[in-house]
């Protein structure tokens, strides 16, 4: 790394201590930015790699809440506000005992760069708790959320800060947390939530978007190479919502899906995935995969080894972060793997991407590949200013325009910066520059 990233990373690592998802999320974006560091050497004058590594501001607030046994219980929650020069800080929640700062400011940090290479007005944020909701009963995650929410209502707002769902937070959530927003303010401000119901100012596309975008930033990315997903192969690991997606825009493309995942397991349906199934289990249902098993006559669950052990020509992960690993890379690579596509954050740990990248294989981090989810969030955003509702096909169009258009800007500044086809390197410089410029014209704020 230069002198600068230098200094600046063990800032990081000294103001941040034991946050290891996060350093790692902050040295992958430095790992990239050495050429457009020395081709723009103001940068480092106005200090932007200090101002785009410390976030604005970071909440911490108790959640009390009580259970169906009438027994109280205290979670954490987090808001990570961290850059708010493209637009308000727009990001999701995530409701999972894994939550704590570190795991919110990765996600947070990888959002800014994300939310700047959709070319949409937001700036980045991110939030969540240690809250499990696997289990728990309706009523118990409706009084979790509005306990959450009683205290973060005081920091968000459409012009401040706009959240959405991530992991263990879907539309039932959105419902009880947007509810609670609406008592407590007595304002009907649609646009302070996204991922919304479709009859309280959501949006068509919004639940399948992190998903389709995947597939069809994928799909862009082997078009340079004269292919496409007719045919091909391919392992989707997880089974939420954005992997039920990436298996069916995968499937409309002609791709023949054969695995996915949740974490008792991984379930091979070499017939080729029932989604019709996989949605009734997962979102009538909320059930675990091997559901799927017990109805799918020839798919069976692996519980043992890891899903990137199935033989595939395409693989998306959609899990969660740090789910492939190096030796997950090398059999992927050795079973002919051609194309990897990031639909979860950071779910390729670093030796991985390179493995994957020194053989060739197509490879689209997460903050490219599956920006199409807080892009789509974005749409629904401007539906609620304008008080209106656009139909699925233009939504999608939409949709389908950003992925292509962020494809085309990785791919040509990988290309200025001497490095074609890598597109860890072009969305990093390329969500870094956005981000940066931005910083410097707002002043030292
Ligand atoms: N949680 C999603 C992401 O990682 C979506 C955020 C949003 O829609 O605001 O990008």
């Amino acid at each position: 790394m230069e002198p600068d990233l230098n200094a600046v990373f063990d800032l990081v690592l000294r103001r941040n201590p034991g946050e290891v998802e996060f350093h790692q999320a902050v040295r992958e974006v430095f790992d990239s930015l050495g050429p457009v560091l020395k081709k723009n050497p103001h940068y480092a004058d106005e200090a932007v790699l200090q101002r785009i590594c410390e976030p604005e501001r970071q909440i911490i607030f108790r959640v009390p809440w009580v259970d169906d046994e009438g027994t109280i219980r205290i979670n954490r929650g987090f808001r990570v506000e961290y850059n708010s020069a493209l637009g308000p800080y727009k990001g999701g929640l995530r409701f999972h005992p894994s939550v704590y700062l570190g795991i919110v400011k990765f996600l947070g940090f990888e959002q800014v760069f994300k939310n700047a290479l959709t070319g949409m007005p937001i700036g980045g944020g991110k939030g969540g708790s240690d809250f499990d909701p696997r289990g728990r009963s309706d009523g118990e995650v409706m009084r979790f959320c509005q306990s959450f929410m009683t205290e973060l209502y005081r920091h968000i707002g459409e012009y401040t800060d706009v959240p959405a769902g991530d992991i263990g937070v879907g539309g039932r959530e959105i419902g009880y947390l947007f509810g609670q927003y609406k008592r407590i303010t007595n304002r009907y401000e649609s646009g302070v939530l996204t991922g919304k119901g479709l009859t309280w100012g959501g949006s068509l596309v919004r639940t399948e978007a992190t998903g389709f975008g995947t597939v069809l930033f994928a799909n862009e990315m082997m078009k340079t190479r004269g292919e496409s997903f007719d045919g091909k192969r391919t392992v989707v690991s997880g089974s939420g919502n954005v992997a039920t997606y990436a298996i069916d825009k995968a499937q409309q493309f002609g791709a023949h899906v054969v695995a996915f995942s949740d974490s008792s397991g991984y379930v091979v349906d070499e017939a080729g995935v029932d989604v019709g199934l996989l949605r009734q289990i997962k979102e009538v249902e909320r059930g675990r995969v091997s559901e799927y098993v017990a109805r799918r006559p020839g798919a069976t669950l692996v519980s043992e080894g890891s899903i990137w052990d199935v033989p595939a020509e395409v693989a998306l992960p959609c899990a969660t972060q740090n789910e492939l690993h190096e030796d997950h890379a090398v059999a992927l690579v050795k079973n002919g793997v051609k194309v990897v596509a990031e639909g979860a954050n950071m779910p390729t740990t670093p030796k991985a991407v390179q493995l994957l990248q020194d053989a060739d294989v197509l490879f689209a981090p997460g903050k490219a590949a599956n920006a199409g989810g807080v892009a789509t969030s974005a749409l629904e955003m401007q539906q609620n200013a304008s008080r209106d509702a656009w139909s699925f096909e233009h939504t999608e169009e939409r949709l389908a325009e950003i992925m292509a258009t962020i494809h085309h800007n990785c791919a040509t500044t990988a290309e200025e910066y001497g490095q074609p086809g890598n597109y860890v390197v072009g969305a990093n410089i390329a969500g870094f520059t956005k981000v940066a410029d931005a910083v410097i014209a707002l002043g030292v704020i």
